[in-house]
């Protein structure tokens, strides 16, 4: 719906945004204040006069901006892992009362982040799938895409996200894994150390689009926050709650445990936006503004 009225006032072609008139667009911030790539963000942003909508272009994602206390405008949003590090203009745009596209265009520096490598011993099917194996691997692929594809149009979550067991990190984002010393890939999650049975507590408000069992992530949960930005939690034990499910956060959803490709007992929390997984150890550490 929205897209329609963006095309017609794109097409009066009204822009502006030299330094003839006072900026539109102030106060540019975000958090983290190194941006790196795997971590999610906060962008926040105040537009002078009653905007209908702001949004922005940054790194090939469509940014929807949120009005949130005293008219400023924030969106919660990432960098993927596979992103290099350089300078990306952030091209904001803001539709007007009277139909007028403003734009501002703000370069953004992204970093290199520093992840480390670590070796696993898992059971061998997890490493070398066989055929049987591999169509089940395949089946969990659709079952998540239909859940990944699933669309709140406003954020779900509100003030900070938080740690879903009160134990410690065990491994973290973006750490190279060898597992049984042949397949390699990146540990696009955070484990936490949990013993068997600990409750999980979802780290924000928002929809179950997810709740059952998978191949490698075991009895697996996802939580959409929004606007897909969804929260995984992996290796559990016992669900207590169910697909369609509205949770709060701090809610109880399952009891941690060991199923899937685990090492032992741990939650592994993965944190999902736009298709790409950040590093929820960045997400956590977010100052975020309530949702009203
Ligand atoms: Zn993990």
């Amino acid at each position: 719906m929205h897209r329609a009225f963006l095309a017609v006032f794109l097409l009066a072609g009204v822009t502006a945004s030299s330094g003839a008139e006072p900026a539109v667009f102030s106060k540019i911030s975000w958090q983290p204040q190194i941006l790196v790539n795997g971590t999610a963000c906060l962008f926040t942003v105040e537009v002078r006069g009653t905007p209908q909508r702001v949004t922005a272009k940054w790194l090939d994602r469509d940014l929807e901006f949120f009005r949130g206390p005293n008219g400023i405008w924030y969106s919660l949003a990432g960098i993927a892992y596979e992103a290099k590090p350089g300078t990306y203009n952030l091209a904001f745009s803001a539709l007007m009362p009277d139909g007028r596209m403003l734009h501002q265009v703000r370069p953004v520096i992204v970093h290199r982040a520093r992840y480390k490598t670590s070796r696993l011993t898992v059971p061998e099917k997890y490493v070398t799938p066989d055929p049987e194996t591999l169509k089940r691997i395949e089946a969990d692929k659709a079952i998540k895409a239909v859940a990944f594809a699933h669309l709140i149009p406003s954020p779900q979550w509100s003030g900070d996200f938080i740690a879903p067991v009160p134990t410690d990190m065990s491994e973290a984002y973006g750490t190279t894994r060898t597992f049984n010393g042949k397949l390699a890939s990146v540990h696009r999650g955070e484990d936490f150390h949990a013993p068997m049975g600990t409750p999980v507590r979802a780290a924000n408000s928002g929809e179950v689009v997810l709740a059952r069992e998978l191949f490698y992530e075991g009895n697996c949960v996802v939580i959409d926050h929004g606007l897909g930005f969804m929260t995984m939690y992996m290796h559990l034990s016992q669900f207590d709650v169910k697909e369609g499910d509205k949770v709060e956060k701090d809610q109880v959803i399952a009891l941690s445990g060991d199923t899937g490709r685990a090492t032992g007992p741990h939650l592994h929390l993965a944190v999902r936006w736009n298709g790409e997984y950040l590093d929820p150890a960045k997400l956590l550490a977010l100052k975020l503004p309530l949702n009203p």
